[in-house]
């Protein structure tokens, strides 16, 4: 590809509503543009990755003898009705109407419309097990989309559904969707963790999430020093002893609306295990006007002998009216607090950040750190932060559950979760094969998904550096740059007979053909700002000593390589 007739709109600047770094670079890069809050377009970079990452994905699903569909986006409310999930899944369903009036909803995942395929098209027990995968777009209304791709409300997943009549047919199909993973992303050059995960309200038995360690990641977690045990936090708490706690309401001075709630159904509302919530306090906020949004709360979560000083929500710009509560009363310990509802600045407050801000962002509005900052607030100083205490049940040091060494906990990014879903589907769709006596049994499932964009930044998360993306070759957009420098035929000559036969030899190769105008340092700070792992340069200057420069992005110094070798160095 030539960059005279391509599209690569890089910007030097920093864009300001880019948090983590791969949304800047990507952004930067020229590799996406946002349309709305939590949808981007892919432009012809970003969408070369996209594929080749969509491809590794491919290849090691067919290698696995997983069969590739294509479902539709949108599906008939009916079938959601039947699974129950219709009346379960809230607002992340986007629902519609077509111009007969029938209710649909955009796909946030397919278990309802494979389901249906299946009870359709399979009869026999001969017929399994059978693995159907696709690699289709995903919406889901997410109540705070960010981070770019890593938490869109459109996103690109590979999505697997497995059929069994057994649970030990289920359970060979899930290790070998287990290793095909642990395949998939080590191709991709990533550094990440499979880990148990709770299976929570899917339901089945077993469930795996595979994290990318990054510490912009929006998960915790969980690993033993000596063992090879890891879980996510959900999944270590739920199985670490149980912290002794009372219920407790709080009460709140008439200048507020009060909403009080006992731990229980605060953790039932907030969907934390009761451990995680000491004392909880749960304000309705009051709805801009012209906001579509739902009403915001604001939740504080409150640990130890304690009153409640001021505490104003000015920081929240969709609440409208500051919440004050008697100002005679003290904090003495906040544990854990959405950004906005922390109020009075001067206070001391120890604040467990990131958990609070974790588990309680998807419930907040507008309360989440990093977009404080955004908004202009630096809520850490505001907030007057003097300590961190720790909520959590699992906290480093503690012992491993199984014996063995103790914990250390780190940030990951959820690329890929596999379930053990049973029959909890194919029992609502009534979804049977005959067995080997001729009997009608139902169909026992697996699912498994990749979350195919999300891997895309994941890997810029873990590749980076203060000049830009580095791309691990397999998912480069273009693995080979070349920058001609002079006028001289030879330069013009070389350059198109080493674009020709690299190219013609399957890579893919960048060729910054721009004039003059454009200075060499532009057409260097682009190659390494796009992330191309290979560059070089075919200069006059080299061609006299009868060499070629070239320079790998991870290290700091370009070497020589004579122009014979050149081909045979590359490839
Ligand atoms: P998360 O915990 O990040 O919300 P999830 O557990 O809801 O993810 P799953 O239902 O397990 O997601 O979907 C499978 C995969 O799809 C996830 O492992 C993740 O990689 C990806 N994914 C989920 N939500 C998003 C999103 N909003 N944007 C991009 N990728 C996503
Ligand atoms: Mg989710
Ligand atoms: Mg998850
Ligand atoms: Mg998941």
């Amino acid at each position: 590809m030539r960059t005279s007739q391509y599209l690569i709109p890089t910007i030097k600047e920093t864009p300001s509503d880019a948090v983590v770094i791969s949304h800047q670079l990507m952004l930067r890069a020229g590799m996406i543009r946002k349309i709305a809050s939590g949808l981007y377009t892919w432009l012809p970079l970003g969408l070369k990755t996209l594929q080749k990452v969509e491809n590794i994905v491919r290849q090691e699903m067919n290698k696995a003898g997983a069969l590739e569909v294509l479902m539709p986006a949108a599906q008939p409310a009916e079938l959601w009705q039947e699974s129950g999930r219709w009346e379960q899944y809230g607002p992340e369903l986007l629902r519609f109407k077509d111009r007969h009036n029938r209710d649909f909803c955009v796909g946030p995942t397919h278990e309802e419309v494979i389901t249906d395929l299946a009870r359709n098209e399979l009869t026999s027990y001969k017929q399994l097990p059978m693995n159907l995968y696709q690699i289709q777009t995903k919406f889901r209304d997410e109540i705070r989309p960010r981070f770019g791709l890593m938490r869109g409300r459109e996103f690109l997943m590979k999505d697997a559904y497995s059929f069994h009549v057994s649970q030990d047919c289920l359970q060979e199909t899930y290790d070998k969707m287990h290793a095909t993973y642990c395949n998939i992303f080590n191709r991709l050059g990533l550094d990440f963790r499979p880990v148990e995960a709770d299976s929570g309200s899917i339901g089945g038995s077993s469930s795996h999430e595979f994290h990318v360690l990054a510490e912009s990641g929006e998960d915790d977690i969980v690993f033993s020093t000596d063992s090879n045990y890891a879980a996510n936090i959900e999944k270590a708490e739920a199985v670490a002893p149980a912290t002794e706690r009372t219920a407790a309401t709080v009460e709140l001075t008439e200048t507020a609306t009060p909403d009080q709630k006992t731990i229980e159904e605060v953790s039932q509302f907030l969907n934390v295990s009761a451990a995680q919530v000491v004392k909880t306090l749960i304000v309705e906020g009051t709805q801009e006007e012209d906001s579509e949004a739902p009403a915001p709360l604001i939740a504080l979560v409150v640990r130890g002998d304690h009153e409640l000083n001021e505490i104003k929500a000015e920081h929240i710009p969709a609440v409208a009216e500051p919440l004050t509560f008697a100002s005679d009363t003290r904090i003495k310990e906040v544990i854990g607090c959405s950004a906005g509802s922390i109020g009075p600045v001067g206070l001391e407050i120890p604040v467990y950040v990131d958990r609070a801000a974790a588990v309680l962002s998807d419930f907040v509005c507008g309360a989440n750190k990093d977009d404080v900052h955004l908004q202009g607030t630096n809520w850490e100083r505001d907030a007057q932060i003097t300590d961190v205490v720790d909520l959590r049940n699992v906290v480093e040091g503690d012992a491993s559950p199984d014996g063995n060494g103790t914990l250390t906990i780190k940030r990951g990014i959820e690329v890929g979760h596999i379930f053990q879903l049973g029959q909890k589907y194919s029992e609502a769709l009534g979804a049977k094969v005959l067995d080997q006596n001729g009997k009608a049994q139902v169909m026992t499932m697996g699912c498994y998904g990749i979350g195919v964009s999300r891997v895309v930044a994941a890997t810029v998360e873990q590749n980076n550096d203060d000049r830009g993306m580095i791309w691990p070759d397999a998912i480069a957009p273009y693995q080979i740059g070349i920058v001609p420098m002079g006028k001289s035929e030879e330069v013009k000559e070389l350059t198109e007979t080493v674009y020709n036969t690299l190219t013609d030899a399957g890579y893919d190769v960048l060729l910054d053909d721009r004039d003059k105008k454009t200075s060499p340092g532009v057409k260097f700070a682009d190659m390494d700002l796009i992330g191309i792992p290979h560059r070089i340069v075919i200069s006059d200057r080299g061609l006299k000593g009868g060499t070629i420069e070239y320079k790998n992005r991870r290290e700091a110094d370009a070497k020589d390589i004579a122009k014979e070798e050149i081909i045979t160095f590359l490839t």
